[in-house]
């Protein structure tokens, strides 16, 4: 057995069986590049669901994680402690909002923004208790708890986990006629959407999309909520993906690339007047806003600057699909993103799929994972450069060409 079997075999002997990972086991990363236990390098091109945005290790975030590892990781929200202030006024300005509410996972983001949407429809808009609604849409991946799970339509998140969380309302995405008339109810209070469907295989919606929901989420006094856990942070090309149409959400939900993929921090921002629906002791996390997260946030979010990792991606991105596009195979169905978030739907030929051609990839030195059997999603750390991207287009077409 080689040393990569004997890590995998060990995973499947004591691991729960909740992901179907590559067989590749890796053990070092540098910018956009990955190292396997047997030595062998590879291009990222997952950046961990977008989180390593700012390359893998980056020595600025590390930097700043030794540091403050070295003085104080953890107080609980029991104490203040001398990192939180300073980092909420620098992400709370960066990203242009009153305040910022501090959790750790994407997931936990999400249910946050769920809390805060329901308490402002009480405490605020007059809603009657337990009637608020939420509006999300079909395809949506916010995560897996079980609130989460309630609002998801695909039967592999949500099937055998019920009961569910009532209170949402599952409309086409990218359809204004859906939310128009699904905000005809006076019941509902929030419009939680992701810019860019990441996990249903990077579903771009048509331009304008976003300002138009924003439009008739303000007609009616509606929350518009972006989860921009996937999107945000320099991943589209923007700074939030929502900047491509000028729209100012809400309640604005990050994660991931918050700490550029080096300990999980997550964020919910808002203005007073609905993050201070949420009094001491209704909600909060014993990690959420520690020392170490916050350190660590603020120097990933200098470095997304430092580096214009936002029109990095915007100008890599463009390169990307239109090489992509220039590649002469059956295999190719479409291709479509935004800055570095992109995706090819992969049509099978001779019975070989989306999952083959990534094995073909990372036998050449490129890891990327399928999502929903099909599709191949394309998302290299922001850090990469124009010579790297292109040596790794090579790469993607010399193993498609292979089928
Ligand atoms: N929201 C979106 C849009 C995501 O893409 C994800 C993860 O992929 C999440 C939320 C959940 O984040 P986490 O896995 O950190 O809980």
């Amino acid at each position: 057995m080689t040393k990569s079997e004997q890590i995998m075999e060990l995973e499947h002997h004591y691991g729960a069986h909740n992901y179907h990972p590559l067989p590749v086991v890796l053990s070092k990363g540098e910018g956009p590049f990955v190292w396997d236990v047997e030595g062998k390098k590879y291009f990222d091109f997952l950046s961990a669901y977008s989180a390593v945005n700012q390359g893998h290790c980056h020595p600025k975030i590390i930097n700043a994680l030794i540091e403050q590892a070295k003085t104080m990781t953890l107080t609980s929200r029991a104490f203040y402690n001398d990192c939180l202030g300073p980092y909420e006024k620098f992400v709370t300005e960066y990203f242009g909002f009153d305040k910022v509410l501090p959790m750790n996972t994407g997931a936990e983001a999400d249910e946050t923004a769920l809390k805060l949407i329901r308490k402002w429809a009480y405490m605020k808009k007059g809603i009657a208790e337990n009637q608020a609604k939420i509006i999300v849409c079909n395809d949506n991946f916010h995560g897996r708890t079980i609130s989460i799970i309630s609002m998801s339509t695909d039967p592999d998140a949500y099937t055998g986990f019920g009961p569910y969380t009532p209170g949402f309302i599952k409309i086409p995405y990218n359809n204004i006629p859906a939310l128009e008339s699904a905000l005809a109810d006076p019941n509902v209070a929030g419009f939680l959407v992701e810019p860019i469907q990441g996990e249903a295989g990077v579903y771009v919606p048509e331009e304008g999309y976003l300002k138009k929901a924003y439009d008739l989420c303000k007609a009616k006094n509606v929350l518009f909520v972006a989860d921009e856990v996937q999107t945000g942070i320099a991943r589209t090309g923007k700074l939030l993906a929502c900047d491509h149409e000028g729209v100012h959400p809400d309640i604005l939900i990050l994660g991931k690339a918050l700490s550029g993929g080096v300990i999980p921090v997550s964020a919910v921002l808002a203005s007073d007047e609905i993050m201070l629906c949420i009094k001491p002791g209704e909600h909060g996390s014993t990690f959420g806003g520690n020392p170490l997260a916050a350190k660590v946030a603020i120097a990933a979010l200098e470095v997304v600057k430092e580096e214009k990792l936002a029109e990095k991606a915007e100008y890599l991105g463009n390169i990307f699909r239109d090489e992509i596009r220039k590649i002469d195979s059956e295999m190719i169905e479409l291709v479509r993103g935004k800055g570095l978030l992109n995706a090819i739907i992969i049509k099978p030929k001779n019975g070989k799929e989306a999952w083959d051609v990534c094995l073909k990839m990372a036998e050449n030195g490129l890891l990327a994972k399928p999502t929903h059997g099909h599709i191949i999603r394309f998302a290299p750390p922001l850090v990469i450069t124009e010579t790297q991207l292109r040596e790794a287009i090579g790469i993607i077409k010399k193993s498609i060409l292979a089928f």
